[in-house]
């Protein structure tokens, strides 16, 4: 079956409105890993550059549940469409920009940002996600950035 242009758009669009949601689905496998762990943190600090996904002030340090298109991951969730090129490529660049320059405030201010990627929360078992984040939040490392 060939689809065309417009159908190929439409379908993209429904995708991306599933993505563009606030509370993905890693995003609360994180959470819960994080209030099975006891660590107790806020919600889109909106006093933060970039509103960051997870700020855990008592250890001052930020998680970011990235998502692989949105933010440009090396995974192949991450490339770049190949249809509308024109719109897609500008706008993905600035998001990157953007969390460069965010992640840099951030640390300015004295914030340990932790970025972790969707597509490896999906990958990892719930066992191997709470030793990242208590390695993470104990230890001050971040995560394996891949
Ligand atoms: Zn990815």
């Amino acid at each position: 079956m060939t689809r065309s242009k417009g159908e190929t758009a439409a379908l993209r669009s429904v995708m991306m409105s599933r993505i563009r949601s606030k509370d993905t689905k890693p995003e609360m496998l994180v959470r819960k890993a994080l209030h099975r762990l006891g660590f107790r943190f806020r919600l889109h600090g909106r006093d933060l550059p970039g509103r960051p996904d997870i700020v855990l002030p008592k250890y001052q340090v930020i998680i970011q549940v990235k998502g692989c298109f949105w933010h440009g991951h090396t995974c192949i969730d991450g490339r770049m469409p190949k249809s509308n090129r024109e719109y897609w490529v500008p706008k993905l660049l600035r998001n990157k920009e953007r969390d460069i320059s965010n992640d840099r405030k951030l640390r300015r201010m004295g914030w340990s940002v932790r970025n972790l990627w969707e597509c490896r929360i999906c990958a990892i078992s719930p066992e191997r996600l709470d030793e990242l984040l208590t390695r993470a939040l104990h230890n001050k490392c971040p995560f394996p950035e891949k």
